[in-house]
């Protein structure tokens, strides 16, 4: 335990909810500096940008981009050179294509090549992506492009009808009720953003009332979660007959990809259902679902490619690259996030230019092996009835066997499980097992994986 924490922990919980004011201070003064409302503003402006404006905006922040990225950086100097690729003619996202994908290992091996030399380290903050399937990757972006990214993501929460005033109750990952404390409160108050911050680690069914109280008290019209801790939530609530007294305006999720039984439990005890939103550290894809429910890419900051998979065509693999990190390019960076298209090309009331995704299915790595050597995805799609399972985890250690973890609500009957059999039966060519345990590991993060594959 750092000396920080263990003087964060020692403490009284007023004291507590001091230093979480103290140290949100600090982080929303860099997050919301002068310069991110100027960039705000922008971003609003070009939320609904005709189709042909956007693009000649995408080319110009690309063409940039890449001039930076060539004069700065030994890797992509060398890279441009060997495949004639000319930054300063850049006209077309075709002539992108030529260039190889670039994997995260590579900037996790070594990162220095890819810096641009010239960006003054006092212009950049440290960014620490967590990668739920091993070493996460640590890179340097500027002041600008933090504050661009929370600005394309408040564009999507404004666009919803949340304001910067709006009072959040925020279940994230992070420790910020002791662990050992074992009374309530269960949350602390972070005052700059507006936060009451829930902790997920002391949620039970002993604690939900205490939880439900305390948005009530504080008339808190915004939830926003991972999808696991909110469908648990959800389920405890459904479980005990507990509801809000006031409305819930909205629910965000973040950080894991929403399940559909997840969406649904959720709507339920809530009333309200979960908006949807992606994006990862590394700036170079955003979508966000709008007012009418489409998800739309946020093209105006980032450039998206989606390539299919070879096994699934109507899959997509998210491939981007970055418009607004001037410390380091992401050129044609592979998230390992896949998406669903829509069959054929679908139009939005609301009018953006933004091309639709029809879902965000989650991880690459989300995949078992079949009993014939086959690899197939374990989607959310066949838990999407089954709203008396509170959390899920599949288990692979060998070829073709597999092992559903299953937490049960107290609704689950014998029913459930016969559904959940027909449905694993109907799917995959493997051998299971089903095990009814009382709660399943978080990573240290606190997400929840729904496929853990002890296979290389
Ligand atoms: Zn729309």
């Amino acid at each position: 335990m750092r000396l920080s924490e263990f003087i964060y922990e020692s403490s009284p919980i007023f004291l507590q909810n001091f230093f979480c004011g103290l140290e949100g201070r600090r982080i929303f003064q860099r997050r919301f500096s002068q310069n991110f409302f100027t960039i705000f503003e922008d971003i609003k402006e070009r939320d609904k940008l005709p189709k042909d404006e956007l693009e000649s905006l995408q080319l110009k922040r690309m063409r940039g981009q890449l001039i930076l990225a060539y004069e700065n950086s030994d890797y992509y100097k060398t890279l441009f050179d060997r495949y004639m690729f000319d930054p300063y003619g850049f006209e077309s996202f075709d002539s992108l294509r030529d260039l190889p994908i670039l994997m995260k290992e590579q900037l996790q091996e070594d990162i220095e090549p890819f810096l641009n030399k010239k960006s003054a380290p006092m212009e950049s903050v440290t960014v620490r992506t967590s990668g739920t399937t091993g070493a996460g990757l640590i890179f340097p972006e500027t002041k600008e492009c933090e504050n661009e990214k929370w600005a394309v993501w408040w564009r999507y929460r404004t666009n919803l009808g949340i304001n910067f005033d709006t009072w959040c109750a925020n279940f994230g990952g992070k420790v910020i009720v002791p662990i050992k404390q074992t009374k309530p409160p269960y949350h602390r108050i972070i005052k700059p953003f507006r936060q009451v911050t829930f902790s997920m680690y002391h949620l039970g069914p002993d604690t939900v009332i205490e939880y439900v109280r305390v948005i009530n008290e504080k008339k808190l019209e915004w939830i926003h979660g991972f999808p696991s801790t909110l469908a648990y939530m959800a389920s405890l609530m459904l479980e005990q007959n507990l509801s809000f007294d006031h409305r819930i305006a909205w629910v965000t999720i973040g950080a894991e990809s929403l399940l559909p039984h997840q969406k649904e439990i959720i709507r339920r005890a809530f009333g309200t259902a979960p908006k949807q939103h992606y994006g990862l550290s590394e700036p170079v894809a955003n979508i966000s679902e709008c007012e009418y429910g489409s998800l739309h890419v946020d093209e105006d900051f980032a450039y998206v490619e989606f390539l299919p998979l070879e096994d699934d065509p109507n899959r997509c693999r998210i491939v981007g690259s970055s418009f607004a990190n001037d410390a380091l390019l992401f050129l044609r960076y592979c998230t390992n996030d896949i998406v669903t298209l829509p069959s054929k090309p679908k139009k939005c009331p609301c009018g953006r230019a933004g091309r639709i995704v029809e879902e965000i299915e989650g991880r690459r790595y989300d995949s078992i092996v079949q009993k014939d050597g086959s690899k197939i995805m374990i989607l959310g799609h066949i838990f999407r009835d089954m709203v008396n399972i509170r959390e899920v985890q599949v288990r692979q250690d060998k070829s073709g066997f597999v092992t559903f973890y299953i937490v049960r609500s107290k609704n689950y009957t014998q029913k459930d499980e016969e559904l959940l059999r027909y449905e694993i039966e109907m799917r995959f060519k493997i051998d299971y097992d089903i095990e009814y345990v009382e709660k399943i590991e978080k990573t240290e993060r606190g997400k929840l994986r729904l496929v853990v594959s002890e296979l290389s």
